[in-house]
């Protein structure tokens, strides 16, 4: 929520804080690798969407431009053998950050 101070300081620079609509989450741009990989994750997390197995594969040397969904028709889970999966960027990677102490 917007305080009063925040509302006259935007109003000053042109923004009118009061008048901001929700809205619906919309989805961005599909995420590709070159998205993921400036966000430091090299990896992604892949589900089988049949028996929810997870793994974790390295996509170094794939196009950067090749988006995350168009692997999903494409993975064979190595267990179930299903065709289909969930893919996410593995954003475990990125927590190499020492825990602030
Ligand atoms: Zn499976």
């Amino acid at each position: 929520m917007a305080s009063n101070w925040y509302k006259s300081f935007m109003a000053e620079r042109g923004v009118d804080v009061g008048s901001h609509k929700p809205e619906k989450a919309q989805p961005g741009p599909a995420m590709d690798f070159e998205n993921m990989r400036d966000n430091g994750v090299r990896s992604l997390k892949v589900t089988c969407v049949k028996c929810y197995k997870v793994s974790v594969v390295n996509m170094d040397g794939f196009d950067e431009r090749l988006t995350l969904k168009s692997f999903e028709p494409k993975m064979v889970c190595r267990s179930c053998g299903h065709k289909g999966a969930d893919v996410r960027p593995n954003w475990a990677e990125k927590r190499t950050r020492p825990f602030p102490l």
